[in-house]
């Protein structure tokens, strides 16, 4: 049940929302909100700061509120003597407010800071519950998607271990690839720094400010469950892991009952994912909306030039991961990159007209047995790598989260930055070959580092060309380590193909039905 127009319907919810969303800034923009730091101009030219605060603050807007101003450096001699109702209100009437208050005149309002927007006219409101829903729905999934993709991913691993040495050598080297294109993508984001300067907030929740023995001492959870009632991320990455292990070490029979009722999940959570994808075009739309209604306008040209500084990031990433991909291929696989990139281009057309590595496998699988790669390997790496092998979904995963990281001010320390790493390539493995998978299993990065996935609705705005090249990377990747793996197995040769029925093919998990 492939949805060919998901793409064009997610690109069209989300020019809609986008239109609604200006439509609703213009004709009724948010106002002053709760914790929000505004500059009051004075006919005079100078500028005095006025803080709103949260607290004293009454969120229905029936309270006064005083503002408070930060100590009068500028020394106007501006002081508010009566209380005055700031929040809700439109910076084109609080000018007139604090002069009521203050006796003095300001000339203009304008939002230094923003504080969570929690006071909303009413038909923003209601774009806010519908996108919230969406939101909701999709990390009510995560916990479910989580345990089922990546105990079964692991567990079915099995045929891995048949294979012996082949399986372990494909294996390395997917985790190898994939690991250095999340140091590619963390290298230039940490240069780039396409959040900074957007200062998203609600971000307490992070993790930054732990210590690494925190950090190390919390990747085990004292008590599974409780690590799944808290969407304690890496606590349940780390549980399901070891439980994958033993499943693997005792075997697909003696386990049978827990791996069936895990994969039953697996496919049930691959439904309920469709179904909730089927909601995207709505959901992403009516969260642009709302993200585009809730700012003021100056804000959105910063928005702007940080998503495109964002895609460039990305961009440049993917290249680089691209191009390493295609070294790897010329010196360790001892084969012509030019000749490479030519036979792989059937494959680099599907996967940028697709979006989905798992659509374009019969493709790289033919591309690659015509770079005298022998069946055998070819037939167990490509499937697997299609599934399980996405260098560029991992470098995208790390550079988005790390955005998010500077956008809401969190200072990503080195732990965070190892963990943030660890998760994407966890993250890009659990993530189906299909498009926009890599933005679903994100949430599984944010939530592992505490960050909001409020903010995510932002790329779902940029992500279909990000998401074309970072598949062309997935399965570049996918083709380079088999290239490399019939190197470094002379002893199996292309022409020994009939050979590989003797050996168990492994079937990829998201080339079942999988709805997108
Ligand atoms: N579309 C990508 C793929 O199929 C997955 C992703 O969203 O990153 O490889």
């Amino acid at each position: 049940m492939h949805d060919k127009k998901f793409g064009f319907k997610v690109l069209a919810g989300i020019f809609l929302g986008a239109l609604l969303g200006t439509a609703l800034l213009m004709s009724s923009p948010v106002g002053v909100q709760p914790g929000d730091v505004l500059n009051a101009e004075l006919a005079s030219g100078e500028v005095i700061e006025v803080k709103v605060s949260a607290s004293s603050g009454d969120p229905s807007g029936k309270k006064p509120v005083v503002p408070e101003v930060t100590e009068d450096e500028s020394g106007t001699g501006v002081e508010f003597r009566t209380p005055v109702n700031l929040l809700g209100a439109q910076l084109s009437t609080a000018p007139d407010l604090l002069r009521e208050s203050s006796g003095v005149s300001f000339s203009s309002v304008t939002v230094k800071e923003r504080g969570t927007v929690t006071i909303r006219p009413a038909a923003t409101e209601a774009v806010n519950v519908g996108g919230q829903i969406f939101l909701r729905l999709l990390k009510m999934l995560v916990v479910p998607l989580i345990i089922a993709t990546v105990l079964i991913g692991i567990a079915s691993l099995g045929n891995i271990k048949k294979l012996g040495r082949l399986g372990g050598m494909t294996a390395a080297w997917y985790l190898m690839s994939m690991a250095v294109a999340v140091l590619v993508g963390i290298t230039l984001v940490n240069l780039i720094k396409p959040g900074v300067g957007l200062n998203f907030p609600g971000a307490d929740g992070a993790i930054a400010d732990r210590t690494v023995t925190d950090l190390i001492l919390k990747t085990i959870p004292e008590n599974p469950i409780a690590a799944i009632a808290t969407m304690d991320v890496v606590g349940i990455l780390f549980f399901v892991i070891v439980m994958a292990l033993a499943m693997l070490k005792l075997g697909k029979r003696r386990v049978a009952p827990v791996f069936n009722f895990f994969e039953g999940l697996n496919d049930i959570v691959y439904v309920l994912v469709g179904w909730v994808m089927k909601l995207a075009p709505i959901g992403v739309g009516l969260l642009i909306a709302h993200t585009i209604a809730t700012q003021d306008v100056a804000f959105i040209s910063v928005l702007l030039q940080s998503l495109l500084k964002f895609a460039l990031c990305v961009t440049l990433g993917l290249a680089i991961q691209f191009v390493l991909l295609v070294i790897a291929v010329a010196v360790i696989g001892k084969y012509n990159p030019f000749e490479f990139i030519s036979k792989m281009g059937p494959a680099f057309a599907t996967a940028f007209g697709t979006n989905s590595s798992s659509a374009t496998m019969p493709v790289t699988l033919q591309c690659v047995t015509d770079m005298k790669v022998s069946r055998r390997i070819g037939n167990f790496v490509v499937p697997v790598g299609a599934t399980l092998n996405m260098d560029g979904t991992a470098l995208f995963e790390a550079v988005a989260v790390l955005f998010f990281a500077q956008a809401f001010g969190v200072n990503a320390d080195f732990g965070m930055q190892v963990i943030i790493g660890v998760t994407a390539v966890v993250a890009a493995i659990g993530a189906a070959g299909i498009p926009s998978a890599g933005l679903v299993t994100m949430t599984l990065v944010l939530s592992a580092v505490g960050l909001p996935t409020t903010q995510m609705q932002l790329l779902w705005s940029i992500d279909r060309p990000l998401d074309m090249m970072r598949t062309v990377v997935n399965i570049t990747g996918d083709a380079a380590v088999a290239r490399v793996v019939q190197t470094l197995n002379p002893d199996i040769k292309p022409e020994e193909d009939e050979l590989h029925e003797l050996y168990e093919e492994v079937e990829p998990e998201a080339s079942r039905d999988t709805p997108a």
